[in-house]
């Protein structure tokens, strides 16, 4: 392709909300025969909603969601707002709080019904902690409540294996040291996903999974979207070696994400496709950013790239 080539590309892929970093990259697309899909935020809404919450302890309900929503006041994940809102609305619309309403409402709205946290941490691919009254709480998956050596009970289990075969992601509560409660979030697949997996199919390309979150979910969500190959329960870095170990028969990946997690991965593949509304780390290690956050440009782009290089394929 000529340079001109090049350019009008570039700007027809712009026109279409596609921002193309770079002619290496819009040459490199024609040759994608893996793309590997984040699942939260990319094959999914990112609009989490809590479908269940179930407390274990003997603790008020209200309580348990008051310092739940507490403990994920400081983080960004998609999951975090979804339990905040969910809590909120509990706290002021199914409780009949005798503070509510009485003295600044907009402020208590704000913040004010929430507990003073300290030594906040996030843990990527688990979850976070914090303290309250000098107590640690602990919200987030299996693995951090195995990793700080907190029972889970077989009632608890099953509880959460229930969530999990219905698509949904469990998330267990424990606080001083015992499991309080478990929260179910589910979090809605785009609407063009199932499309967009089996146009890529069509093409020729092969869709992968990989996720954070535990296999049951990511089995159940994949097999909903018709991905054939995943990969669960994955720190952020073991995204970038997902991608590397398709790469290892000199394969080109091409990887679509959205969160500070994919950023490693993104920046490891041929070529790596942020969605626009995603965090600005994954998009500073992108070559693509696809503004609309709709799939189907991620068949755009690679469309694009066949159509511009076709004559010196
Ligand atoms: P993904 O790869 O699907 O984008 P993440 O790596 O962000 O997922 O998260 C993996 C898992 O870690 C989540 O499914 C959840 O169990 C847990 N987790 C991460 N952040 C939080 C949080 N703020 N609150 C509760 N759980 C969390
Ligand atoms: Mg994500």
């Amino acid at each position: 392709a000529t340079p001109t080539a090049v350019m009008v590309a570039t700007g027809v892929g712009a026109n279409n909300g596609v921002l193309i970093k770079g002619g290496d990259s819009l040459e490199r697309a024609q040759m994608v025969k893996y793309v590997i899909f984040d699942k939260t935020g990319t094959l999914t809404q990112a609009k989490a909603t809590v479908t269940a919450a179930k407390v274990f302890a003997g603790m008020d309900r209200g309580d348990f969601l008051t310092l739940v929503a507490s403990a994920e006041a400081s983080s960004e994940h998609p999951l975090a707002k979804a339990i905040s809102q969910y809590a909120r609305h509990f706290h002021f619309f199914e409780e009949s709080s005798p503070t509510s309403g009485t003295k600044n409402a907009a402020e208590e709205f704000k913040s004010g019904w929430l507990y003073d946290v300290s030594d906040f941490s996030a843990l990527p691919g688990r979850g976070i902690q914090c303290f309250i009254d000098g107590r640690r709480i602990l919200v987030g998956n299996r693995k951090l409540l195995e990793e700080n050596g907190i029972n889970i009970s077989t009632e608890v289990e099953s509880f959460v294996v229930e969530i999990e075969e219905s698509a949904k992601t469990g998330i267990l509560v424990a606080y001083d040291d015992i499991l309080i409660g478990v929260l179910g979030i589910a979090d809605p697949l785009k609407r063009e996903a199932a499309v967009v997996i089996e146009g890529l199919q069509k093409m020729g390309v092969i869709p992968v999974m990989v996720t954070g979150d535990n296999w049951r979910t990511a089995r159940a969500v994949a097999k909903e979207v018709g991905i054939q190959d995943v990969r669960a329960e994955v720190m952020p870095a073991g995204k970038a070696d997902v991608v590397r170990s398709f790469q290892k028969d000199g394969s080109i990946v091409a990887m679509v994400g959205d969160g500070i997690n994919d950023s490693p991965a993104l920046a490891a593949a041929d070529v790596g496709m942020a969605i626009g509304a995603g965090t600005d780390v994954a998009i500073e290690a992108a070559n693509y950013v696809l503004m609309r956050d709709n799939l189907e440009d991620v068949i755009t782009a690679i469309d694009l790239s066949r159509k511009t290089f076709f004559r010196i394929r």
